[in-house]
């Protein structure tokens, strides 16, 4: 399973509807500072559920909205990730599968709302899919900033925990500690 499309609309620098394809094997962005290239990696986290707005870069969710020139701010961001699933790695019969995830800005808050395959989803349900192909959004198939230095610090049995996550031994673990406590 890999990234075939991301596509924006209104999230953070990307004003208007941005497609951006990714290519089978290996696909760099390059450009000058403060072009978007890191915001196309929020995007990526956005989408996969991530919910502290502190990782991608912003005070608060809403300020993912695209805030540009113009004077009428607009008052949605939509970030798409679209997978090739041909190798059907997510267990679900279709070559192509879409996650969307929405956040709209209303005088009484702000509302996030997720999409597979172009039917509304909850946050968990994202996140049971995503688990399936071993995706998870704070998990390792996203290499941070700082994640390196990090990861060689860490003690034997620290790592240890990497590599159950990595191998998705871990999302059994904590599924048998809920059905514990339950
Ligand atoms: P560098 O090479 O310095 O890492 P970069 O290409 O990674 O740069 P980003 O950090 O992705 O750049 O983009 C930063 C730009 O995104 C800034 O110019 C900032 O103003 C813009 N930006 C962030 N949030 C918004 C928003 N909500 N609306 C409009 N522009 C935004
Ligand atoms: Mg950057």
């Amino acid at each position: 399973m890999h990234i075939k499309e991301l596509e924006f609309i209104n999230f953070k620098s990307f004003g208007k509807k941005v497609k951006i394809p990714f290519f089978d094997g290996f696909t760099t962005i390059s450009g000058p500072n403060g072009s978007g290239k890191s915001n196309i990696i929020d995007g990526i986290l956005f989408v996969l559920g991530l919910s502290s707005s502190r990782t991608l870069r912003a005070e608060k969710l809403t300020d993912l909205i695209y805030n540009g020139e113009g004077s009428k701010k607009p008052d949605f961001a939509q970030v798409t990730i679209r997978f090739d699933n041909v190798d059907r790695e997510m267990p679900f019969d279709a070559d192509e599968i879409s996650i969307t995830r929405k956040i709209r800005e209303t005088d009484s808050g702000y509302y996030s709302y997720f999409y597979f395959n172009g039917k509304a989803v909850s946050l968990t349900d994202v996140h049971n899919y995503l688990a399936k192909a071993r995706v998870t959004p704070e998990g390792y198939n996203v290499v941070m900033q700082g994640d390196v230095t990090r990861i060689i610090n860490m003690t034997p049995g620290e790592r240890r925990k990497i590599i159950d996550e990595i191998a998705g031994v871990a999302e059994f673990d904590s599924k048998r500690d809920r059905a514990l406590s339950e």
